[in-house]
């Protein structure tokens, strides 16, 4: 059993298709653990991309991240981390499979509808990022 950090983005929220993305995971073997609609601050998003903080698009991933609220949930389930991945399917929809939340439910690079941990390691550090233990159930 492993637990994976997901960020539906505001691309995705504006949209209204959180239900539907949220589907995409419980019908697909991921269980929400935990989930709440938060608007992140420009330090939250810093902080939180912070990984990418040499790239040329980080003040666009920032500025993008915080242009509105965003659902994040732990999901859980067997191989979790990298099931998310798959459901989500490429960074950029133009090249996400069929069927996959990104290319169903995103426009570009950047409006790409949802984050994902990339490694078990990296989603301990985002889920802790996000919530507290009594907020996992
Ligand atoms: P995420 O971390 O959001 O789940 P990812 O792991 O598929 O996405 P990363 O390489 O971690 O992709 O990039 C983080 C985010 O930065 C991407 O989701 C995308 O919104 C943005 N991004 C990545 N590459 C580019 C790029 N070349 N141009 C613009 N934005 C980009
Ligand atoms: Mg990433």
């Amino acid at each position: 059993m492993q637990q994976t950090l997901s960020i539906i983005k505001p691309d995705a929220v504006k949209k209204g298709v959180i239900g539907k993305i949220l589907d995409r995971f419980e019908s697909n073997g991921l269980r929400i653990a935990a989930m709440k609609k938060i608007q992140l601050s420009t330090e939250d998003a810093k902080a939180f991309y912070a990984v990418h903080k040499d790239r040329p698009f980080y003040g666009e991933l920032v500025e993008f991240m915080t242009s509105g609220p965003v659902v994040v949930s732990i999901l859980e389930g067997e191989n979790a981390v990298a099931k998310n991945r798959e459901l989500m399917g490429a960074t950029n929809p133009k090249e996400a499979a069929p069927g996959t939340i990104r290319a169903d439910f995103a426009d570009s690079i950047d409006a790409n509808a949802v984050h994902g941990s990339d490694s078990l390691e990296n989603a301990t550090i985002e889920i802790a990022f996000f919530f507290s233990n009594r907020e996992i159930l």
